[in-house]
């Protein structure tokens, strides 16, 4: 895959499930990007401290400097003076998010923003859908389903090896808890879940 923006700003949206390797090709897209010899930042969220600090480290390894940031506007005025500005783990910003990276896209800067789609509940996760409407590219990758090798499209959370109930908090960082990616027939809803359909908040 080819990623030009010539000469313009636009904003490219890398998703998936946990695994998926969203991490992994934004490394890959902005080290290409410096190989080209453009300005290059990534940003992520100061909540996800799983690995370090500020560095970009996907599952398998692959690593990149990071720069931590506290919210949206710290994040808006630290990506000035660059030509492409990464941002992984997009879906734990708030709201606001959506419009500094249009307001970035906008001064033709190249944005790509990694993350997840959907929660482990197999819902939109926060700022995605609408990031996700706005881009002018997108890539939904797959992982491979921990249980039966097929492709994987979510996130499945288990607390002590069993589904994590549906009123689980969305964002656990550091808990007693584990993650596997798996597909569609695989994944399996937490106790309290009766219809997806119904389940999303009104005005959501
Ligand atoms: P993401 O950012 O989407 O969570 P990463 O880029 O951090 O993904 O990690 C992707 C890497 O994770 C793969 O290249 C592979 O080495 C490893 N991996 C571990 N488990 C899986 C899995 N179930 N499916 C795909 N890749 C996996
Ligand atoms: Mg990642
Ligand atoms: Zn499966």
């Amino acid at each position: 895959m080819i990623r030009q923006n010539p000469g313009g700003g636009w904003l490219e949206v890398i998703c998936g499930p946990m695994f998926s390797g969203k991490s992994e090709e934004m490394i890959r897209r902005l080290r290409r990007a410096e190989i080209a010899g453009q300005r290059v930042v990534i940003f992520k969220p100061r909540i996800d401290d799983r690995y370090d600090s500020a560095d970009i480290v996907s599952h398998a390894g692959a690593r990149m400097p990071g720069v931590a940031v506290a919210n949206v506007s710290e994040l808006a005025a630290r990506a000035q003076g660059f030509d492409v500005v990464g941002i992984d783990e997009v879906q734990f910003f708030p709201a606001e998010i959506v419009a500094a990276a249009l307001a970035l896209a906008d001064a033709r800067i190249r944005v790509v923003a990694a993350g997840l789609d959907r929660d482990f509940r197999r819902l939109p996760f926060g700022p995605m859908p609408e990031l996700l409407a706005h881009a002018e590219l997108v890539d939904k990758l797959q992982a491979v389903c921990h249980r039966c090798g097929g492709p994987a499209t979510t996130t499945q959370r288990l607390v002590d090896g069993h589904p994590a109930p549906y009123s689980g908090e969305t964002i656990v960082v550091g808990a007693n808890e584990q993650y596997e990616a798996r597909c569609r027939d695989c994944h399996e809803a937490g106790e309290g879940l009766t219809s997806l359909a119904l389940s999303r908040p009104s005005g959501d």
